[in-house]
């Protein structure tokens, strides 16, 4: 997929070679559910504010810078960052670069779009990858770049190599609105937010071929990703009682030709009144907790997934360890071991046992009290066992498996049901092949 995406942004810098265009804009790549194994295993409900991944009120989030990125172009990330802070109970504190355990990882690099994990989410992310990219070739002063090529007199159309040269040689020209636009909405991901567009029953996106195909070659996606990302129709529920509001950082841009009734959006580049009013109501200043706090599991401090094979039992023995903590609301929760084949697709479940949603899985159902914190296999208490006997496995040959783990929660009384609240791979293992 990435490298699709990369594709996709050369495509697109060097289709554009009119000097009036300058730099194109690549559009944000959020994947909401995060992007996971081959069978995308969220519902996909998306909505102006995902209530089920927001941080604790008041939390502050440890946020470092993975390598790359100067420090000019760092501090203006910051400076956004500050931007939220204003109206949200909830702070990013910047750490060094070699700080061990953070909640978000900037990366400030090519080619990998504009994009973030949304709230908590990020969670799902290993300490070693990043939760936010932003590409910075799109930051850069087009204007500026282009004059200086002119005055070199160099004429268009200008590829994609004598920007960067020029970029190199003179750096850290920004083009601060598109800048910020960009930063700021991103961050908007990282506290919770979604896309305003996927407001219900507001923009009437005429799903043609053209718009697919404008995707496809802007930004290298393929359909799924258009209707996951620009297509996509939230549950009422996530509008939280709002209004549309077309004004939102969080909003594309539309053109007229992409929607059925004409209806289009230039880009916002500042936080609207109702970017204001919710992120304050999703992290109130001198609350406890947000009005509209869901049911939510959050699983921190999560250990290695031990996967042994027991011969004696004849089967495979998965053992997690992480901290479960719950808010004030109660909800049902599912810690559920998937099997994969190595190449990253699941296995199918034979039967009525052993299956999650026609995947082969083991699983265990917990009710949890509220504002409770439950460590599972921790301090050498073994307190959660999953188990899936060997014969329950297709025919493996020499193959292997990779366990995929993730807890599921339902919210019954919002009738918001399969909320993945955590999700983590194993690399390959082995298993007695039959
Ligand atoms: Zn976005």
């Amino acid at each position: 997929m990435k490298k699709v995406l990369i594709i996709g942004i050369l495509a697109m810098i060097i289709g554009t070679q009119s000097e009036a265009q300058g730099f194109p804009k690549p559009g944000c790549s959020t994947g909401v559910g995060d992007w996971m194994l081959k069978k995308k295993d969220t519902l996909g409900d998306r909505g102006v504010g995902d209530n089920y991944h927001m941080w604790e009120n008041g939390t502050v989030l440890k946020v470092k810078f993975m390598a790359g990125g100067s420090k000019a172009l760092r501090a203006k990330v910051m400076e956004c960052a500050k931007e939220w802070e204003k109206y949200a109970n909830i702070k990013f504190s910047f750490l060094p670069d070699n700080s061990p355990a953070t909640e978000l990882r900037i990366k400030l690099g090519k080619g990998l779009g504009h994009n973030s994990a949304v709230g908590t989410e990020a969670r799902f992310r290993k300490q070693n990858e990043q939760t936010i990219n932003f590409d910075t070739l799109f930051f850069a002063d087009a204007d500026y770049y282009i004059a200086s090529l002119k005055k070199k007199g160099i004429n268009p159309p200008y590829n994609l190599t004598q920007l960067i040269t020029e970029m190199k040689a003179d750096p850290n020209h920004w083009n601060e609105k598109e800048l910020k636009r960009v930063v700021t909405h991103e961050l908007g991901h990282a506290l919770g937010l979604l896309h305003e567009q996927s407001f219900p029953g507001v923009v009437k996106w005429n799903k043609s071929d053209s718009v697919y195909n404008y995707y496809r070659e802007t930004q290298g996606w393929d359909r799924d990703k258009v209707d996951f990302n620009v297509f996509e129709i939230s549950n009422q529920f996530y509008t939280n009682g709002t209004k549309y509001d077309p004004k939102s950082i969080m909003h594309y841009s539309i053109a007229p030709w992409q929607t059925t009734d004409g209806y289009s959006l230039k880009d916002n580049y500042e936080l609207s009144d109702g970017d204001k009013k919710l992120i304050a109501a999703f992290y109130p200043k001198g609350k406890t907790e947000s009005d509209l706090a869901v049911a939510k599991v959050d699983v921190t401090n999560v250990g290695n997934l031990k996967v042994v094979n027991d011969m004696v039992r004849k089967g495979i023995v998965i053992t997690p360890s992480f901290d479960v903590k719950t808010n004030s609301k109660i909800g049902e929760v599912y810690f559920v071991a998937r099997l994969a084949d190595e190449d990253g697709y699941y296995l199918k479940a034979d039967g009525d046992y052993y299956n999650w949603g026609g995947t082969l899985a083991t699983y265990r159902k917990a009710i949890l009290m509220p504002n409770k914190k439950i460590s599972y296999n921790k301090a050498g208490q073994k307190n959660l066992e999953l188990f899936i006997p060997f014969d329950q496995l297709p025919k493996m040959g020499n193959s292997k498996i990779i366990v995929a783990f993730a807890v599921y929660m339902d919210d019954v009384k919002n009738k918001q049901m399969n909320k993945l609240m955590y999700f983590s791979t194993t690399t390959p293992l082995s298993v007695p092949s039959k």
